[in-house]
């Protein structure tokens, strides 16, 4: 029946809101009651952003074809969940992506490997481990300031290029991961993704150095930390300048400078 899930949402929307609207109405019961006891005048609770508690509580219903509305939570099921290419008959884990939330600076790369995919991690094999080292110096970090992420949620078998319909399927994923991580800087890393997410042919040598914007945010672009281990006599370098465009978008102190 198409009216059904219309009806349902409004419901549960209409009881989010209300539960809203009861958590800011316990606060000021509590200062009542903090006044009453104290028997002194207390300065109101400021109005508080209650919406992760009301996911919590009342997560809206998961619609697995629309992460457009989704939580972090549901969308992290989503992708879990998710069967909209071949990728997930192989997978061992899905591998969202983590980090801090919100995030200064979120960085994508292309597709989970084979430590990634055994431990539903992202970024922790050799190249996550060299992409740390990046990180580092600039005082950026998954546990306090950067979210770390790929294009594709699977590991393609034996590490292959992801396709173009995997990029696409996972696409709608990345889409509302960025919405919700909310980074003030994206750096993508390879060129897969910055293919994908900058919709262009062109490869990371000609794309590096500039500023693009991707639904408002704006997005640098370097090479890949793998690609770099292969070669580092000649990426090393450019990698370390795109860095360096990092920091001062960021506002960072680089390492042997003071600001
Ligand atoms: N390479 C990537 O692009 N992503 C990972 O998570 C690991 C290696």
């Amino acid at each position: 029946m198409p009216g059904l899930r219309n009806n349902n949402m409004s419901n549960i929307e209409e009881k989010r809101e209300a539960l809203a609207q009861d958590l800011q109405q316990f606060l000021y019961y509590c200062d009542q009651a903090e006044e009453m006891i104290t028997g002194k005048e207390v300065t109101p609770s400021p109005v508080m952003d209650f919406s992760s508690l009301v996911d919590e509580i009342l997560p809206l219903p998961l619609d697995k074809d629309a992460p457009e509305g989704a939580s972090m939570k549901q969308l992290v099921r989503m992708v879990q969940e998710c069967t909209r290419c071949p990728l997930c008959e192989t997978r061992t884990h899905t591998v969202f992506g983590e980090g801090a939330l919100p995030s200064r600076l979120l960085v994508i790369g292309e597709s989970p490997g084979a430590d990634e995919d055994a431990t539903g991690r992202a970024f922790v094999g050799k190249a996550g481990q060299y992409l740390d080292t990046w990180l580092t110096p600039l005082g950026l970090s998954r546990e306090t300031n950067v979210y770390l992420s790929n294009i594709i949620k699977c590991r393609p078998p034996e590490n292959r290029t992801p396709h173009v319909n995997e990029i696409s399927s996972c696409l709608p994923f990345v889409r509302r991961q960025i919405r919700l991580v909310k980074p003030e800087l994206i750096l993508l890393i390879g060129g897969v993704a910055s293919k994908a997410l900058l919709d262009t042919d062109k490869g990371v040598g000609e794309l590096r150095g500039r500023f693009y914007r991707y639904e408002g945010v704006p997005v640098l672009v370097t090479y890949h930390p793998a690609g770099v281990l292969r070669n580092m006599e000649e990426l090393k370098r450019p990698v370390w300048e795109d860095l360096k465009k990092v920091a001062a978008f960021l506002n960072l102190t680089l390492p042997g400078r003071s600001r």
